[in-house]
């Protein structure tokens, strides 16, 4: 729920608080379908300490061990396709150059991208450039020793998977009035229907325990000889191989933890990793977001539960990271004012916090990613997820900004500006504020959105049931862009002046309304949860405040988003926030439908189809994905004495060294 995609992909600057990156580096690695692969880089790292890079060389292979997981959790297909494919790739005797070769090549891409078959974002299954008769081709000249099952088997399984549109069609459904799990390829859910699941948490769940257990986050739910049971991932369960890899390197972290606190935080998540008790994960959380001395910090686990339709189960992820202390003064400032802000929401004053708990925020250099973080990754992640841990203990929110560096210096020359922004004024803006205000923007959502207003006593913190995401992230952006618009940031230093607001504002509005429409194919409807969450506030927006505030206007046949009064959008932006606020205090589940399904989810086909043939004028892919970097420890006899960052991995070489280095799991599990 509190992770923050990159949106806007034209922040033209850099900003100040980046340093020692090199300018001559290059970021461009790989290049297919909608994708751009992008190296980033890690400034600071030969800056650390031998200790703290042993910490992350240690981390690093926990993050890395994780990856089959994810694999088999977004489908229970994704692991045998991965496989073979691979073994295709590499050990076919066939001719590998043609059409339906490189097309085949795109798809093993894809699927690494995507962490399975279907599309990372959109999570509709993509369709393969090959045909299946090239597939049955190659599959019988791939030598048998390299594949998981004898190749006509191999055959009949794989063919409908891979070539069936109808067929595993959609990782995560969410169409109104279907049933959300049977009809999502996920494998979460195992025979279960949407009711027979809801009823089974909503029995678990003890309404008057104040610190509810986020019940069913670390399982599979099957239904066996017509009874329903989890199927725990922890060590000696479900995913076991894997676990225990991770819990084997974390347990050599713990040993050069920065501190004690941190070394007990560890040798909590393993205790967690161990048990899989929920309860014992509730306690990892608070020690994990009560550190906030050291400098070298990581995530590890099952996090977030985008890929379950409700929202239950999450999918296992890893980041490893360092603090970048010059930069994290914005954030600082920010979080050491959190109460004045929360003080002066424009949202009800019930639904205020009376006392903001423990808002840490920091900006960090991202050293590696793992799972449901990589090849694509949040530019901000505010954790941990629980409620009542929020309320009682605070959060840890950080601005990830080698990323949105990367994404940054990638865009560069790509006209997207140009064609996009109604006139020279709008660009200039936005080239000269466009990167602080987005990162700054990116700090508010995450340090102090997600972290701020209550829920009034006894609601259900599921009432917003599917369209929990999506108003989880409008109030966080909206009141990111309330207080963006603020002179209190100003006074505080972190804005240069009372302009610079209007970059954010206005890329955003275009962004919402009609940019982000490119990553969406012609005829589907918006359906990801911060996708939505941005239509929701830019069509709000120009349908409440009317003309006056915004509108879209039209020169030689092109779109535009244009804004008359700065000012008064702040206000709407304002009176959405209260509304939304209210819906998630009060658990007004009837008003957020009404919201979601009025303003987020219908695309107008004209305007969809101007903005994508716009797009695709563009030298510029939809989405973008890392290579991460390679640490190569090096010792002296048996001394570890230094740990050497490599950029030159190629992605392709890195996700089949990935497979053999990091395989864990069995192809097909039940
Ligand atoms: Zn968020």
């Amino acid at each position: 729920m509190k992770k923050l995609f990159y949106l806007s992909m034209i922040a033209l600057i850099s900003c100040a608080c980046q340093h020692n990156t090199k300018d001559d580096f290059n970021y461009k690695a790989d290049r297919f379908a909608d994708m751009e692969i992008l190296h980033y880089q890690v400034p600071g790292f030969e800056d650390l300490s031998l200790r703290q890079k042993e910490l992350i060389y240690d981390l690093s292979q926990a993050a890395l061990y994780g990856r089959d997981i994810l694999y088999d959790q977004n489908c229970r297909y994704n692991l045998l396709v991965r496989h073979t494919l691979e073994a295709i790739y590499q050990y076919a005797d066939i001719e590998k150059s043609g059409d339906d070769w490189d097309a085949f090549v795109v798809y093993l891409k894809r699927v690494w991208v995507s962490n399975g078959i279907h599309h990372h974002y959109a999570t509709d299954k993509f369709t393969p450039g090959f045909s299946a008769e090239f597939f049955a081709q190659a599959l019988a000249a791939t030598p048998q020793q390299q594949l998981d099952l004898p190749t006509d088997e191999l055959l009949v399984c794989l063919e409908p998977i891979i070539f069936n549109p109808e067929v595993a069609a959609k990782r995560v459904n969410q169409k109104e009035g279907e049933d959300l799990l049977l009809t999502s390829a996920n494998n979460y859910y195992l025979n279960v229907s949407q009711k027979e699941a809801e009823k089974f948490y909503a029995d678990m769940a003890d309404p008057n325990d104040p610190q509810p257990i986020s019940y069913g986050l670390n399982s599979r739910l099957v239904k066996k000889d017509g009874r329903l049971q989890e199927e725990v991932w922890k060590v000696g369960g479900m995913y076991s191989p894997a676990i225990e890899k991770i819990v084997y390197w974390l347990e050599r972290a713990q040993t050069v933890a920065e501190n004690p606190a941190q070394a007990a935080t560890i040798a909590k998540l393993v205790e967690y990793y161990r048990s899989g008790d929920l309860r014992t994960f509730d306690q990892y959380n608070i020690l994990w977001l009560q550190d906030t001395q050291s400098q070298v910090d990581f995530v590890n686990g099952f996090i977030e539960n985008y890929g379950d339709p409700i929202g239950i189960k999450s999918s296992w992820e890893s980041t490893v990271n360092f603090k970048n202390l010059a930069a994290s003064h914005r954030t600082q400032v920010i979080s050491e004012n959190a109460q004045w802000f929360e003080d002066h929401a424009p949202i009800d004053p019930r639904f205020r916090k009376k006392e903001v708990k423990g808002v840490s925020a920091k900006v960090i250099t991202v050293a590696m990613l793992g799972g449901d973080c990589y090849p694509t990754t949040p530019i901000g992640i505010n954790l941990p997820n629980a409620d009542w841990i929020r309320r009682d203990y605070g959060s840890k929110s950080v601005t990830i900004e080698n990323i949105t560096d990367a994404y940054s210096k990638a865009a560069i020359g790509s006209g997207y500006n140009e064609e996009f922004m109604w006139s020279k004024k709008e660009i200039a803006l936005y080239n000269k504020y466009g990167s602080i205000t987005d990162n700054l923007h990116t700090d508010l959502h995450e340090c102090l959105g997600h972290a701020s207003g209550q829920l009034l006593p006894g609601v259900d913190p599921n009432a917003m049931k599917s369209y929990q995401s999506t108003m989880e992230e409008a109030r966080a952006d909206l009141f990111g862009l309330y207080f963006l618009g603020d002179k209190k940031l100003v006074e505080l230093g972190i804005l240069p002046n009372d302009e610079a607001y209007k970059a954010e504002y206005y890329e955003y509005m275009m962004n919402g309304a009609l940019t982000q429409l490119r990553r969406i194919e012609l005829g589907n409807q918006i359906e990801e949860a911060h996708m939505r969450n941005r239509a929701l506030v830019a069509n709000w927006v120009l349908t409440y405040g009317g003309p006056k505030v915004a509108e879209l206007r039209k020169r030689d046949g092109k779109t535009y988003m244009y804004i008359h009064d700065y000012k008064a959008l702040r206000e709407c932006f304002g009176q959405l926030l209260a509304e939304i606020q209210r819906c998630k205090s009060e658990g007004d589940y009837q008003a957020a439908q009404l919201l979601v399904e009025t303003y987020a989810v219908n695309i107008d086909q004209e305007l969809h189809k101007e903005i994508l043939e716009r797009y695709s004028k563009l030298d510029m892919t939809a989405y973008k994905g890392f290579v991460n970097p390679v640490f190569k420890p090096v010792y002296e006899g048996q001394k570890l004495v230094d740990v050497k960052i490599d950029y030159n991995e190629g992605y392709i070489e890195q996700h089949l060294r990935y497979s053999k280095q990091y395989a864990t799991l069995p192809a097909l599990q039940e």
